[in-house]
């Protein structure tokens, strides 16, 4: 016997005969001897409209209030976990529906994008155990401390809620249920021959998941690490009862490093279009400068990510470049602009035309002269490297954006990541 969390999101969930293919899925682990809680995200589109009607009924826009956002956006879950309760009612299966505030589910005040601080799981672990019931809880959601107030989590918020009472009940499992099978050594969309990885680190997990590789919030597996919660993705299309609940379903297990017995250098290929860089040129080379350019930009909430700075030939000036979000470019430049006088540089040249590519693998640590490879790759293909960060565990390039699929498909088939069929 297992005790599981089981996950869907919303294309899972998106109708009636959806969420009947769920309490099928619910139902062979329960008939399998199992303790299981469901997190349910809202039905696909359901939040969307609901951030629709917020906006439409605040006509002062800045003045949409957080607190009721997420009282109307919260809803969307809500439905579903009941819905989903009366539907494993009628396969004769005992279960109930939980909101966050019922267990509860504890957030920091952060309307909109909230922190959960504590869940509480003692009562879905009495209720297993006395009354072999199902718990539906609606995901996305919880409830402030201090105030009672209904929060949500941000977006894609459900998978963090999932991980977070997998920890709060400790479950063996956390298997989120998606429309794809698991997690792919790339986006199969730009390389076909992208193979489903069986195992991933959770550090490698972090690095894929913020670098474009949308399958998970990042949150969800940063908690996942810390609380050592083995995550699961896998598809929710499988027919539940063509499934062994013993056997070995396809999917990606997210994992502690040391469950991964063979592990290959480069596990995975991200790449993101979604960048600009910006370059400050001839800044005075002396202490403060980084301080002055960095500070600002922190301020305006803008998440700085590739850094490089020349060491200068002269002594006096340097050049400073970096990369931001391609939606804060604009702002990015202003903000730097404003900032002229306190960091002294003669010109600002900017490029939203370019794409990261990040390698990734937690071999990286151990193998030497990985990154050169690539960098040699690369150059046979007359593609040019704008910038390169490392770290322990991946190295990322920025490219013009013109070369991404060709730069992403000539390092997947350098590290051997190709499948052999296609
Ligand atoms: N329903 C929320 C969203 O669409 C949360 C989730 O699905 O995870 O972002
Ligand atoms: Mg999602």
């Amino acid at each position: 016997m297992a005790r599981l969390v089981m996950k869907f999101g919303g294309t899972s969930v998106a109708d009636i005969d959806r969420i009947r293919n769920v309490a099928r899925h619910v139902k062979r682990e329960v008939d399998a001897g199992h303790e299981v809680a469901v997190v349910v995200s809202a039905m696909s589109g359901v939040t969307d409209q609901l951030l629709k009607l917020c906006e439409t009924a605040a006509q002062k826009r800045h003045l949409l209030e957080l607190r009721e956002y997420d009282a109307v956006v919260a809803t969307g879950e809500e439905v579903t976990a009941g819905l989903l309760a009366i539907a494993l009612a009628d396969l004769d299966i005992n279960a109930r529906s939980w909101q966050g505030w019922q267990l509860p589910i504890v957030t920091s005040g952060v309307h909109g994008s909230a922190r959960i601080l504590d869940v509480n799981g003692d009562e879905l672990i009495r209720r297993f155990k006395e009354r072999k019931e199902v718990a539906v809880v609606a995901g996305f959601q919880g409830v402030h401390k201090e105030t009672g107030r209904v929060t949500t989590l941000g977006r894609g918020g459900s998978d963090t809620s999932a991980v977070a009472i997998a920890a709060a009940i400790r479950a063996d499992r956390c298997d989120i249920y998606t429309d794809v099978d698991g997690v792919y050594t790339t986006d199969p969309r730009v390389v076909p021959r992208a193979r489903r990885l069986d195992k991933v680190a959770f550090e490698e997990m972090l690095e894929l998941a913020s670098l474009g590789a949308k399958v998970l919030q990042v949150r969800s597996v940063e908690l996942g690490m810390v609380h050592n919660v083995r995550i699961f993705v896998r598809s929710s299309f499988d027919a539940p009862e063509t499934i062994d609940p013993h056997g070995n379903p396809p999917g990606t297990l997210i994992c502690d490093e040391g469950e991964i017995m063979e592990q290959q250098t480069v596990t995975g290929i991200a790449f993101s279009r979604d960048e600009a860089q910006i370059s400050v040129r001839q800044v005075q080379d002396k202490p403060g400068v980084a301080a002055a350019i960095f500070g600002p930009l922190a301020e305006a909430n803008i998440n700085v990510d590739m850094i490089v700075q020349n060491v200068s030939a002269d002594g006096k000036t340097t050049d400073l470049t970096f990369t931001v979000p391609a939606t804060d470019y604009q702002r990015s430049l202003d903000t730097i602009a404003k900032a002229k006088a306190a960091i002294g540089y003669s010109r600002l040249d900017g490029a939203t035309d370019v794409a990261k590519i990040s390698v990734i693998g937690i071999g990286m640590r151990s193998h030497a002269g990985v990154a050169a490879e690539a960098f040699r790759a690369l150059a046979e293909r007359s593609i040019n490297i704008r910038a390169i960060t490392t770290s322990e565990i991946k190295f990322s390039l920025l490219i013009d954006a013109a070369f991404t699929e060709l730069a992403v498909r000539t390092l997947h088939s350098l590290y051997n990541l190709d499948s052999a069929t296609a």
